[in-house]
C-alpha cells in the first residue's frame, strides 16, 4: 500500500445480495456504490458472479477491482463471537476461525464468508478486512452480556450476549458527540438503530456498556419482520400446543413478526398511511413498537445513571418524526424533553432536536456503516502497510 492508494471498497455480503460502495479515503467520496440482488437464483449463479458483475460496474465508474490506488477491500461480518473483537487482516486461519462461528448466525456468516473468499481469488495480495458487527459490544460488562441460564451449557453453546449493529452504534455514537461539541469520552449516549432491523445502545463514555441485540438479531426493539423480546416459554408453547417446528418458530420469529406479524406492513411509511385512514391495526403496531423503544430509553438511562443524549438512526430513526416523538413522550422525568417543531424538520445532517431546557440532548444522526468498516480497514491496512 502506497501512500497515493487512498481507495477502500466496502463489501456487504448477504444470503441473497451483495451491497458494494468505493470510498476514496483522503476526502471521504463516494465513488462508486450499488447492490447485486438475488444471488442464487437464476443469472447470478452464486457471490463469485456477483463480485464480477460488481467488478464491471466498478470499471464502468472508472475505478476496477484491479485499480492500483485500492488500498483495501473492508467486508462487513455479522458475528465475530468472543474471538474478534476488533477489525481483522484477513487469512486463512481467520477464515477457518470465521467458519467456526457459522453456528452462532447460521443465516448470516456463510455468505459473509463467501464474499471474503471470492474476493480474495480475485485479487489475491490485496489487504482484506473482517469489520465485526459485534465488536463495538466487546466491552459490555459480564453482568450485561451474560444470560442467567445454566453456566455450563451457556459456555458450551457460547451463549451469551453478542449484539449487533456495532458500526453504527460506533459510528453514530461518536458522531452525536460531536455533534455536542464532546469528545466520545466526555459524554454518555443511548443509541436507537431503528432501520429493518432495530437495536438500542447504552454507549458511556464512548465505551459500550449495554445493547439490545443478544445471541442473535431476535432480540431487543420491535423490527420490521422480527419479534425481539418475547417470554422465551412462547417457543416451547408453539412447539408442545401449536405442533410446530424448530424452523418453522424460527421463521415465525425473525420474518413474520414485529411491525409485519402485527399489522402485514414492515414500512413505517405505510404504516403512518395507514394510520392517517384510521386503520387500528396499524395504529396498534406503532404503538407496540414506541412503547419498546420508551422501556428501553428508561432502562438504558438507569444503566448509564447520567445521559447527555439520545440519538435516532437509520430508516426510521432517520425520517419518522412520529416515532421520535411517541418513544420520548413523557419523559420529562428523565430530563428529556423534545422540542416538536425542530423534531419536523426534514434534514439530511445530524441535528438536535430537542427543547432548549431539555437536559438531555435528543438528537437525529444519520448512520454511515460503510464509512465506519471503510475507515477501520483502510487504517488496519497502513499499519500493517510493509515497510
Ligand atoms: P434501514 O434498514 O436503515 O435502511 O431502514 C429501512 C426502513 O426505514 C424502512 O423499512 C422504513 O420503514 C423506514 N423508512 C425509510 N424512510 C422512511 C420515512 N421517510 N419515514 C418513515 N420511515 C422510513
Amino acid at each position: 500500500m502506497k501512500p497515493s492508494d487512498t481507495r477502500a471498497l466496502v463489501l456487504n455480503s448477504g444470503s441473497s445480495s451483495l451491497k458494494y460502495q468505493l470510498i476514496d479515503m483522503a476526502g471521504h467520496d463516494r465513488l462508486a456504490s450499488g447492490i447485486v440482488e438475488r444471488i442464487g437464483e437464476g443469472p447470478v449463479a452464486d457471490h463469485g458472479e456477483a463480485l464480477r458483475i460488481v467488478s464491471g460496474e466498478l470499471a464502468a465508474a472508472g475505478s476496477g477491482l484491479d485499480d492500483e490506488r485500492l488500498a483495501v477491500i473492508g467486508h462487513r461480518v455479522v458475528h465475530g463471537g468472543t474471538r474478534f473483537t476488533e477489525p481483522t487482516l484477513i487469512d486463512d486461519e481467520v477464515v477457518a476461525e470465521l467458519e467456526k462461528l457459522v453456528p452462532l448466525a447460521p443465516l448470516h456468516n456463510p455468505a459473509n464468508i463467501a464474499g471474503i473468499q471470492v474476493a480474495r481469488t480475485l485479487r489475491p495480495g490485496l489487504p482484506q478486512v473482517a469489520v465485526f458487527d459485534t465488536a463495538f459490544h466487546a466491552t459490555i460488562p459480564e453482568a450485561a452480556a451474560r444470560y442467567a441460564v445454566d453456566a455450563a451449557t451457556a459456555d458450551r453453546f457460547g451463549i451469551r450476549r453478542y449484539g449487533f449493529h456495532g458500526t453504527s452504534h460506533a459510528y453514530v455514537s461518536r458522531a452525536t458527540a460531536a455533534l455536542l461539541g464532546k469528545a466520545p469520552d466526555e459524554v454518555n449516549v443511548i443509541v436507537l438503530h431503528l432501520g429493518n432491523g432495530a437495536s438500542a445502545s447504552a454507549v458511556e463514555r464512548g465505551r459500550c456498556v449495554e445493547t439490545s441485540m443478544g445471541l442473535t438479531p431476535l432480540e431487543g426493539l420491535v423490527m420490521g419482520t422480527r419479534s425481539g423480546d418475547i417470554d422465551p416459554a412462547v417457543v416451547f408453547h408453539l412447539a408442545r400446543t401449536g405442533g410446530m417446528s424448530t424452523d418453522e418458530i424460527d421463521t415465525l420469529l425473525n420474518k413474520r413478526s414485529g411491525l409485519v406479524g402485527l399489522c402485514g406492513d414492515n414500512d413505517m411509511r405505510e404504516i403512518a398511511r395507514r394510520i392517517g385512514e384510521g386503520d387500528e391495526s396499524a395504529r396498534l403496531a406503532f404503538d407496540v413498537y414506541c412503547h419498546r423503544i420508551r422501556k428501553y430509553v428508561g432502562a438504558y438511562t438507569a444503566v448509564l445513571g447520567e445521559v447527555d443524549a439520545i440519538a435516532f438512526t437509520a430508516g426510521v430513526g432517520e425520517n419518522s418524526a412520529a416515532v421520535r416523538e411517541a418513544s420520548t413522550q413523557n419523559l420529562r422525568a428523565l430530563g428529556v424533553e423534545l422540542d416538536p417543531v425542530l423534531n419536523a424538520v426534514r434534514a439530511r445532517s445530524p441535528r438536535i432536536v430537542s427543547a432548549a431546557g431539555s437536559r438531555v440532548a435528543v438528537a437525529v444522526v444519520p448512520t454511515d456503516e460503510e464509512l465506519e468498516i471503510a475507515t477501520q480497514a483502510y487504517s488496519l491496512a497502513a499499519q500493517n502497510r510493509p515497510k
